[in-house]
C-alpha cells in the first residue's frame, strides 16, 4: 500500500516524530511512502525511505492529488499548519477534495493519523 505524507513547515517535526513512532508498523505492513519534496527530505534524514515529488508550493501536492485520482495512493497523511497562510492553498484544497471524491482516507493531524495507520 502507498501512503502519501505531507507536512507544512510548522508541522514537519511532528511528521518525523509520527513516522518514527510507527516505523515498525510501516515496515511490517510493507507500506511505501511518497511525499512532497521538503517533507521527504526531513523524513529521509531521519532514516526512512520515501519517494519524493516536487515541493508543495512548486506542485508537489498536485502531483500527489493526481496519484489519488489514479487510484495509486491509498491514504494521505497531511499535517497542515492551520496558523499559517500558504501560497499553494488551491493545490491543498484540490488534494483534499480528490480524497473525498475517491473516498481515500485523509488525516490532517497526528491524532487522526494514529487511528488510521493502526487500521491498515
Ligand atoms: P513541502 O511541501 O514538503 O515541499 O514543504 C508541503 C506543502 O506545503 O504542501
Amino acid at each position: 500500500m502507498e501512503i502519501a505524507i505531507i507536512a507544512h513547515d510548522g508541522k514537519k517535526a511532528d511528521m518525523v516524530q509520527f513516522l518514527m513512532e510507527h516505523k515498525e508498523l510501516l515496515k511490517a505492513k510493507g507500506i511505501s511512502l511518497i511525499s512532497t519534496g521538503t517533507t521527504g527530505s526531513k523524513v529521509e534524514a531521519a532514516g526512512l525511505t520515501v519517494h519524493r515529488y516536487l515541493s508543495g508550493p512548486l506542485g508537489g501536492d498536485a502531483q500527489i492529488a493526481a496519484r489519488v485520482a489514479e487510484g495509486k495512493t491509498g491514504m494521505v497523511i497531511f499535517f497542515r499548519d492551520p496558523l499559517e497562510k500558504h501560497p499553494h492553498e488551491p493545490d491543498i484544497f484540490m488534494l483534499m477534495r480528490l480524497c473525498d471524491v475517491y473516498n481515500v482516507p485523509l488525516a490532517t493531524n497526528p491524532a487522526t493519523a494514529g487511528l488510521l495507520i493502526k487500521s491498515v
